[in-house]
């Protein structure tokens, strides 16, 4: 019976959200995080997951700041985003009470589903603005050398430093870019599916809200400086809310994911996530008859690849990566399922993504 509660207890209740309780973003708020971790409530030992690159440029100090609030940290340098990492992370359940994920991504993603697979407070550090994943419910594992996309929860909070993330490489800002931007078509595609997709306004209005919002400041965000760092950080948090509320990713994922998944399983040396779905974007906008060269021009502004050179792909893999996307979640209908291949075709030249 006993079993029987808690497995009751681990299932949530249909349209229930999933929220972080505490978003703190600014310059300097890094030492913030004994102050979030005593709001939050949560008891004393802390194990903190990063790489060696994100252990430099902010581990040590989180490591500091901890330790002087009273928390005895551990500390594990991970070399991937793989079940290998994700199964020496999980051995520290029993020692831990919370847990905080620090990077661009992979860090992020073991310890999100470490805490989720353990029912351990996850904490989000983001070094970089590359993608929405450190505020969303999924994580990115790979299990025999393929990228999956696991179920997990979000963290329960996020400290977005963007006094750190404005130091992180301009090409990562650039792919953040594009992954909000697609959330347009992402939405767009959504849609088209309709109610079998549980389409939700709230949460399709947010994701196309932040979008816009990035899109109306590039220019700040072009110029590198904090404010424009914020915009974009504050863009991704709201797109992985936007996905929370949802409870499907379907409002930051539509047809150009799928092309960058296709990628991601299809080629040794894919590039950026947000780099690939924003340039997926510009086809599947052309697709549905909207502004793609707005996307275009928003991609061009932060130097984000607009073509299949850019990327530094040939033009055969991408053709070729848009028309079978409809192999990658075949449930999820978007406008490259319901396009032929002729009209796919004559998307990608007529942007330029292609030719
Ligand atoms: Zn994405």
């Amino acid at each position: 019976m006993a079993i029987m509660i808690t497995k009751l207890m681990k299932t949530k209740p249909a349209r229930s959200m999933v929220l972080p309780r505490m978003v703190v973003t600014g310059p300097g708020v890094l030492e913030q995080i004994p102050a979030v971790i005593a709001e939050l409530d949560i008891p004393e030992r802390g194990l903190i997951v990063c790489d060696t690159n994100t252990l430099d440029i902010a581990g040590n100090k989180v490591i500091e700041y901890l330790e002087a609030g009273g928390h005895p940290m551990e500390k594990v340098e991970i070399k991937g985003a793989n079940i290998e990492e994700l199964e020496r992370v999980e051995a520290y359940s029993d020692k831990i009470d919370f847990l905080v994920g620090l990077g661009g991504g992979r860090p992020i993603d073991i310890a999100k589903q470490a805490g989720f697979n353990n029912n351990i407070p996850f904490i989000s550090i983001p070094t970089a603005a590359s993608h929405d994943g450190f505020g969303s419910a999924r994580a990115s594992i790979r299990r025999d050398g393929r990228k999956t996309s696991m179920q997990a929860i979000p963290p329960i909070a996020v400290v977005a430093d963007t006094e750190i993330i404005s130091k992180a490489p301009k090409r990562l800002l650039g792919a953040g870019v594009g992954d909000i931007i697609s959330n347009q078509t992402a939405v767009l595609d959504w849609r088209l599916a309709g109610q079998k997709a549980d389409y939700s306004e709230y949460a399709a209005a947010l994701s196309e809200m932040a979008a816009e919002l990035v899109e109306n400041g590039i220019e700040k965000v072009a110029s590198g400086k904090e404010e424009g760092v914020r915009l974009v950080v504050k863009a991704l948090i709201s797109s992985g809310v936007a996905m929370s509320i949802a409870g499907t990713s379907r409002p930051a994922s539509g047809g150009e994911h799928k092309f960058s998944h296709w990628l991601d399983s299809n080629c040794s040396n894919p590039a950026l996530h947000g780099e690939q779905c924003g340039l997926g974007s510009i086809v599947t906008m052309y697709l549905h008859g909207g502004d793609w060269k707005r996307i275009k021009d928003t991609l061009s502004a932060v130097n984000a690849p607009i073509n299949s050179k850019e990327l530094g792909m040939d033009d055969g893999i991408i053709l070729e990566a848009l028309i079978k996307s409809k192999e990658i979640r075949p449930q999820r209908i978007t406008i490259l399922d319901k396009s032929t291949q002729k009209q796919i075709e004559e998307a990608a030249l007529a942007t330029g993504v292609i030719g």
